[in-house]
């Protein structure tokens, strides 16, 4: 049997807002013109593989597993898609297949509109890079984000450590970064403060101790080894009850693997939740040991006394989010005043920040918030009604622009059937080599030109409308917030990071979501 050429065409219903762009039809007279102007593929046979309503997610899809199939049966000689991102949308996958599977099995792959054929690319792979990566920065979707957080989950169930540190008295195994070792000399430090406790020492009185015997701190310590991450000029450099507590109450320290304690809530947004305690997964044994489990549980006991100095009310509609513009340290609440109010510890501990023991009032920094989240949350309405009317232009614009593209076609097909007819022209002896050549150069760069044009005209609509819909997606976000006014603790835990205080009347609120808010910004400007 002789090798034929595919063409592979997909619809989903994630490619709606996409448009007209990317309907089957138009996804097959694209890779038709593209075959038509090829000469080598003059006379070849065809076949359409076509899955119309599959996500490209994943490869489970009756049209790409024939494909596939007729692929390892060596029937295939070519594989023409509009763009990569109907083969497929997950980076790996696809670039395995274009980088490996293909070339191994001498399958010519061609993605039109990414203007990538592997003919022109033998031997490198960095070009199918930069096209395949604009197709996964171009997704955002929640489908993805959820993927994600189920991977992690997975993963997690699997006792694999992934965060990003490793919690102090233990470090990464340099040959696989999933794994934790025990860090001896912090580890040293773990016992004799788990040690001293058993002597029913206070966490004041170990803090105390480790203070006047001179003990590095866990910041200091990861800053010392050259973390870069997560550690600020203001790590603390001695030791508060906070620190001793939180160790004594850490029971990975037993070889207790516990995870996912947080979730993301957004791919790419950085913003995690914490999850109910019930949902935690808990493997004993999954981690080297620093303490026995003995030794921990003899002292449940007294493990109220390591708690905070207040109780930790999570319901608390600025719950660790207000901060020390000196020092950076989350501050205390002092819950049971008549006026709650938030004070900086740190004074109590060194002077060297300049931190005040001032009160701040709780009320006075919830209205600040409410006053900044008010007038944040009004932008983002702004922006959202930018990107809608941007949509509803760029829509026209594509409109335009498929006209034009289909006057081309037109006149592109009027060519290739003058081209058919110079062949019989000069078959049929009405015409001679020369002529005939000449005129078939010109016919033929005639068609390359206005394909290139026609191409022109489309290229960067779906790029565009992929980012406008990211964005509109990102503000639409915020809309479910307009029916409530008045800023509520969720809202401000969904958009607050931290709210800083350097004095009363200069209260900072900083945003959760700044750094994907700059981007989407970046990104759409020229753009709307
Ligand atoms: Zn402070």
């Amino acid at each position: 049997m002789d090798k034929y050429i595919t063409e592979y065409l997909r619809l989903s219903q994630d490619d709606d807002n996409a448009g007209e762009s990317n309907s089957i039809t138009s996804q097959r007279q694209i890779i038709e013109n593209y075959i038509g102007a090829v000469p080598e593929f003059s006379g070849l046979p065809v076949k359409e593989f076509i899955d119309d309503g599959y996500s490209g997610t994943n490869f489970e899809r009756p049209g790409v597993k024939q494909l596939l199939k007729a692929v390892r049966k060596g029937e295939v000689s070519c594989i023409i898609v509009k763009d990569f991102s109907r083969f497929g949308r997950q980076y790996l996958e696809v670039s395995k297949f274009i980088e490996q599977i293909f070339p191994y099995l001498g399958v010519r792959f061609i993605a039109v509109n990414d203007h990538y054929d592997s003919n022109n690319h033998k031997g490198t792979t960095a070009d199918i890079d930069v096209p395949i990566r604009n197709m996964i920065n171009a997704m955002y979707s929640k489908d993805t984000s959820k993927k994600v957080k189920s991977a992690k989950r997975t993963q997690v169930q699997n006792g694999v450590f992934s965060n990003a540190f490793a919690p102090f008295g233990y470090m990464k195994d340099e040959t696989d970064k999933h794994r934790l070792l025990i860090d001896e000399p912090a580890a040293e430090i773990i016992r004799r403060i788990f040690a001293l406790a058993a002597e029913s020492r206070s966490a004041f009185q170990i803090a105390d101790r480790l203070n006047a015997d001179g003990v590095i701190t866990p910041a200091l310590y990861k800053k010392r080894n050259g973390s870069k991450l997560a550690v600020n000029d203001t790590a603390r450099a001695l030791w508060t009850n906070g620190m001793v507590s939180r160790i004594l109450r850490d029971e990975r320290y037993t070889g207790m693997f516990i995870g996912g304690q947080h979730e993301t809530t957004q791919i790419g947004s950085g913003k995690k939740r914490h999850t109910p305690q019930e949902k935690w997964i808990r493997i004993p044994g999954a981690l080297p040991a620093i303490i026995t489990p003995e030794l921990f549980n003899s002292l449940a006991a007294n493990r109220q006394k390591f708690k905070g100095s207040t109780k930790p009310n999570t319901d608390r509609i600025l719950y660790k989010k207000v901060r020390c513009g000196y020092c950076g340290h989350v501050m205390q609440y002092i819950g049971d005043a008549p006026k709650p109010y938030y004070l900086c510890d740190t004074a109590r501990y060194t002077k060297q920040h300049g931190c005040g023991r001032d009160r701040f009032r709780e009320q006075q920094i919830i209205d600040a918030v409410k006053t900044a989240v008010g007038s944040q949350i009004a932008v983002m309405f702004d922006m959202e009604n930018l990107c809608r009317n941007g949509k509803k232009e760029l829509s026209q614009g594509i409109r335009a622009a498929q006209t034009a593209a289909e006057r081309l076609d037109n006149e592109i097909g009027r060519l290739q059937a003058f081209k058919r007819q110079l062949y019989e022209r000069y078959k049929g002896g009405s015409i001679d080599k020369t002529t005939f050549m000449c005129e078939r150069e010109t016919v033929e760069r005639d068609v390359n030109s206005k394909i290139a044009e026609r191409n022109a005209l489309l290229a960067g609509n779906d790029e565009q409308s992929n980012t406008l819909n990211s964005a509109h997606e990102f503000f639409g976000s915020f809309l479910k917030y307009q029916s409530g006014i008045e800023p509520t603790s969720e809202m401000v835990n969904e958009l607050v990071e931290a709210v800083y205080i350097n004095d009363a009347d200069r209260i900072e609120v900083r945003f959760s979501f700044r750094d994907e808010l700059e981007q989407v910004i970046k990104t759409l400007e020229g753009k709307i």
